[in-house]
């Protein structure tokens, strides 16, 4: 194939939902595939919805997830003498006309239209109209829109992912390229730009096949051959619909903010409608670009499985180098600990997280000292009378000496052998001291982590807090 060039064309009306990335990625891989260039185009002509945060916050979610452009950001809307320039050319080759009903007039002939039953369709009076009187009236002032002349034969579409599709003239009627305030509609601005850009490929949501017969004629008219068109399925949430906010998370900030990776959601949105073969799964991006191709994507919608990206999401989590890791954990809050430590406790953690989040979380424990104690775990294990043994605990670690948790869990069976005890109402307790919760990694693991003067602090105040509430009761 030559150098293939393709486009990743946003409105910036809401920020990069999965199905924008997706379209983004699938442009991506292709362009990296076969050495083209991607192409970034910012469809912003909706002066009403358009939004340039929206914009900044799409080009940064691109960015994170690593789909980086080699030509662009563009404008639509600083593009408007370009669409002013093809509407002039098209008019004066006679391939689009002026049209001077008013609005009244069109909404009486679609009322007619609708009362015969009929599916409305412009009449196309405007076609036939010589070309002096219609120059005359626009310089007079009169209002007009400029149509599009359609074909008068079926015009079909041979899309590399959804198959052919063939749709007959009466079901396509001149439609409108200039409104009458001279703004050019979306259908216009797209094929002007993707023939200005020469792009080849036109990768995008299957939601745009329906547009798809406008945009051949147009390229026609234009003088261009159109490109290949490639329209990828669906995405569907859990309950069979069209994925949307009703479904959670849908936006790839979201999925940032909620401690995802941006590999592993750029490896399962390249799955979701891609299939690589061999029943692969975890890829790396190179891989991916080794791989891709139109002809492995399905037409079929595919299903948004959260409980699939979260599994991907941890494995990738894993193979994450431990210095990255903490760079990646700081905008989730880190405790305030030396560095050496909090890598430790990232080893110690890591096998039992799938998000960033979820490993910020578990770091808690190594900064403040818990104030909070889980209602159950003190109900079963915050009793006076297993206070003894845990200070007795205590000052056999006191005595550890280095601090390793092979020695710690010696001492602490000893002390239960000793003392009749079991090894659980030692060990329980000290998770809620050290803790607040009974949930945690291997303990004389952790404790070691924490280090001694942090273990020893956080038992004896938990001690004195069961036998002082003991004590005023
Ligand atoms: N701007 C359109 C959208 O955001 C994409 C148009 C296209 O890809 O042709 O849906």
């Amino acid at each position: 194939m030559t150098s293939p060039r393709v486009r990743f064309a946003p409105s910036p009306t809401g920020s990069l939902h999965v199905g924008g990335a997706r379209t983004a990625l699938y442009n991506w891989l292709f362009a990296r595939r076969h050495s083209g260039i991607f192409v970034l185009r910012i469809e912003d002509t909706d002066v009403e919805r358009s939004r340039r945060e929206l914009t900044d916050q799409i080009l940064d979610a691109m960015t994170w997830l690593g789909l980086t452009w080699d030509e662009g950001p563009y404008f639509q809307s600083e593009r408007s003498a370009i669409y002013a320039a093809a509407a002039g050319r098209l008019l004066a080759e006679g391939r689009a006309y002026r049209a001077f009903e008013t609005a009244d007039e069109l909404e009486a002939a679609r009322k007619a239209a609708e009362a015969a039953g009929k599916v409305y369709r412009y009449g196309g009076s405007g076609r036939s109209l010589p070309r002096e009187e219609s120059d005359r009236r626009a310089a007079a002032g009169e209002k007009f829109v400029i149509r599009l002349r359609m074909p008068d034969e079926p015009i079909v579409v041979q899309d590399a992912v959804q198959g052919r599709a063939e749709f007959l003239p009466d079901a396509l009627d001149d439609f409108i390229l200039v409104r009458s305030d001279g703004n050019p509609v979306y259908h216009f601005t797209v094929c002007v730009d993707d023939v200005e850009m020469g792009i080849t490929h036109v990768i995008r949501g299957v939601d745009h096949l329906p547009n798809t017969p406008k945009h051949v004629a147009l390229f026609r008219a234009l003088g261009a051959e159109p490109p290949v068109f490639a329209h990828l399925g669906m995405i569907l949430g859990p309950d069979g619909k069209k994925l949307s906010k009703r479904h959670g998370a849908a936006g790839a900030e979201e999925f940032r903010a909620a401690g995802y990776l941006p590999e592993a959601l750029v490896n399962f949105l390249a799955l979701l409608g891609w299939s690589p073969g061999e029943d692969r799964e975890r890829m790396s991006l190179q891989e991916m670009i080794s791989l891709f191709s139109l002809e492995r994507i399905g037409p079929s919608p595919s299903r948004f499985d959260h409980e699939k990206l979260t599994w991907l999401n941890g494995q990738f989590l894993q193979a994450v180098a431990p210095g990255r890791l903490l760079t990646l954990l700081e905008p989730f809050g880190l405790p305030a600990r030396d560095r050496e430590t909090l890598e430790r406790a990232v080893a110690l953690h890591l096998s039992r997280c799938r998000t960033l989040r979820e490993l910020a979380q578990a770091l808690r424990i190594y900064g403040d000292d818990p104030t909070e104690f889980e209602a159950a775990g003190m109900k079963k294990f915050g009793k006076p009378e297993l206070m003894t043994s845990l200070r007795a605990l205590a000052s056999r670690l006191a005595a550890v000496e280095p601090f390793a948790h092979a020695k710690m869990e010696d001492v602490a069976r000893a002390l239960a052998a000793e003392t009749g005890v079991s090894l659980g109402s030692l060990a329980q307790p000290a998770r809620l001291a050290l803790t607040g919760s009974l949930a945690s990694p291997p303990l004389f693991e952790m404790i070691e982590v924490l280090g001694k003067e942090t273990t020893l602090r956080r038992i004896l105040a938990f001690a004195d807090r069961i036998e002082g509430r003991a004590g005023a009761s």
